[in-house]
């Protein structure tokens, strides 16, 4: 049977090729989407679509494009329960957290609505009588971009809403995890008033549908991509990109240090730690990887850890009072199982009871879910780690944290920057100059000052360095120039040739103004 493989132009491509479902994590006989994956042709489809619309929307005034992104985030307001159940049931994330992921949805919107009344140029002075210099924000033409299921509301938002606002048009890859809540994604933003063509979507697998329409960057239909996912596939997205000359948006994984200094507010560390660590079962991009702590403080505070890690409630993310919930699909479950195979050493030393899948003989005694269909894990904390370990440095995306310990404030500074990964960081300190130390030294993107790795606000950069990214931001203003370039103009009336350095007018300075002598 036929399945929705792609939207192209107001047109719904059907296929019965490469078939996928997604399925509720918290119970994988609940099949929540059934798509199939679009094929190159499809993808080809969808640029040239876009390049068709291009122009229209381009010339649309900017005030008009962002009042489509106003009825978007007056749609999704209206919509915003139902959009965070489809996510919780699509992805797994809990309630709580999916309400959290659609209203930065809204809050991106209500943001860039008011950019689009600035999309400021400059007035420039020339160094010519008669005549002036301006800059213009010009679209960059056909956005291509491929996301991770993990944020599929948030994440999406992050791109499309400025990329349409500054008057690009957009083909979207979303992830085959979350086929359904990407689905509804297009409908709000088609019922918002995007005209046909300005934004397309192609479903499918990576491997199929995603490798094929970056190909379409080597056949010159794509003028910007972007790509939130891990950082295998991101830099292999980076070398076709660069190869054409183009700079991508990359945002992928991270190895996200927390350090507890001895003098912190030890409680505000221990919450801190919890939700970084495991929030989202851990399958966040500025999920913690390496708690860093305090050598003196470490054994009191481990204790008071797994203290509050083993009354966690884990279970059906449709309840309020769950931490978390399932992982994303079996597919990031069995991933987590592989990596506690693959990367735990004699040396390591698990302080949490159980680890890998949660299940109905093995269970967890603040569970409420299904174990026999549902995809849990535990949540784990590995003791004994060291700098050389491979644990150190590899993004395991999971409910699952090593603990390292300092000396000395340069250790710590070193341990956090030392995985090859830069995207989050976090210190708990109420010592001023350890604070603006790291705030100095760390190289990750992003750092937290007494608050956990994780968190975001719509109007604050995000993005990461190293082995997290390729310096490009999202959010807030810095975001306008992955999607405008900027164009120049100099304008003359003087009715002459005027050559700027040669013609130019300078004024020379007297020769002697202080003549004195000894
Ligand atoms: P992934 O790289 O496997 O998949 C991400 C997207 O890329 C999916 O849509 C997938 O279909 C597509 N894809 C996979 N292989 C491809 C290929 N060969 N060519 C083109 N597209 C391909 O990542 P994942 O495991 O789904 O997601 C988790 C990763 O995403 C983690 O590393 C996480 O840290 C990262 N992430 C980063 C951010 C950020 O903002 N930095 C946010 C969310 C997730």
């Amino acid at each position: 049977m036929k399945a929705l493989s792609a939207l192209i132009g107001g047109r719904k491509i059907e296929s019965n090729e490469d078939i996928f479902e997604s399925l509720n994590p918290a119970d994988l006989r609940d099949v929540v989407g059934r798509y199939a994956s679009a094929n190159k042709k499809s993808c080809r489809e969808a640029c040239e679509t876009a390049r068709e619309a291009l122009a229209g929307w381009s010339a649309t005034p900017a005030p008009v494009r962002a009042s489509v992104l106003h009825n978007f985030a007056q749609l999704i307001e209206k919509n915003k329960v139902a959009l965070a159940q489809l996510v919780t049931r699509e992805m797994g994330k809990p309630i709580r957290e999916a309400l959290g992921d659609v209203q930065e949805a809204i809050d991106t919107c209500l943001f860039f609505v008011s950019e689009g009344r600035r999309l400021y140029g400059h007035t420039i002075p020339s160094e010519m009588p008669l005549k002036e210099l301006f800059t213009y924000r010009r679209p960059v033409g056909v956005f291509a971009c491929i996301t991770a299921g993990n944020f599929p509301v948030a994440v999406p938002s992050w791109y499309f809403i400025p990329a349409l606002l500054c008057g690009n048009t957009c083909v979207w890859k979303p992830s085959e995890d979350t086929p359904e809540t990407s689905h509804a994604f297009f409908k709000l933003l088609t019922a918002a008033g995007v005209p046909r063509g300005v934004f397309n979507v192609v479903f499918g697998t990576g491997t199929v549908t995603g490798a094929a329409l970056i190909d379409l960057v080597d056949e010159g239909l794509i003028d910007k991509v972007g790509f939130t996912g891990s950082t295998e596939v991101g830099r292999r997205i980076g070398e076709i990109c660069g190869r054409n000359l183009q700079t991508p948006c990359l945002e992928l994984g991270g190895k996200n240090p927390l350090v507890v200094a001895p003098d912190a507010n030890i409680e505000a560390a221990l919450h801190g730690t919890i939700w970084a660590a495991f929030g989202t079962a851990g399958q966040r991009c500025t999920s913690l990887g390496n708690l860093i702590l305090h050598e003196s403080i470490k054994k009191k505070f481990v204790e008071q850890l797994i203290e509050k890690v083993t009354s966690l409630k884990i279970g059906e993310p449709k309840s309020d009072d769950i931490f978390y919930g399932p992982m994303i699909s079996e597919k990031f479950l069995k991933s987590h199982e592989a990596n506690l195979a693959k990367l735990l050493e004699k040396h390591h030393n698990i302080l949490t009871i159980q680890n890998g899948r949660i299940t109905k003989s093995n269970g967890w005694r603040e569970f409420s879910g299904d174990a026999e269909h549902g995809c849990y894990a535990f949540p784990t904390i590995i003791d004994n780690i060291q700098a050389t370990d491979e644990i150190y440095r590899t993004e395991t995306f999971g409910p699952l944290i090593n603990v390292m310990t300092y000396e000395t404030i340069d250790e710590a500074i070193s341990l956090a920057n030392g995985t090859g990964y830069g995207l989050s960081s976090a210190i708990y300190t109420q010592n001023i100059e350890f604070a603006y130390r790291f705030k100095t030294e760390i190289k990750a993107g992003m750092t937290s000052i007494n608050n956990s790795t994780t968190g975001a606000e719509a109007h604050l950069p995000f993005g990461g360095n190293g082995k997290s990214g390729n310096g490009s931001r999202q959010s807030g203003i810095w975001v306008l120039d992955q999607f405008t370039r900027w164009q120049s103009v100099n304008w003359d009336v003087s009715g002459k040739l005027q050559l700027a350095q040669m013609d130019t007018g300078y004024i020379s300075p007297s020769e002697t103004i202080l003549p004195y002598q000894f």
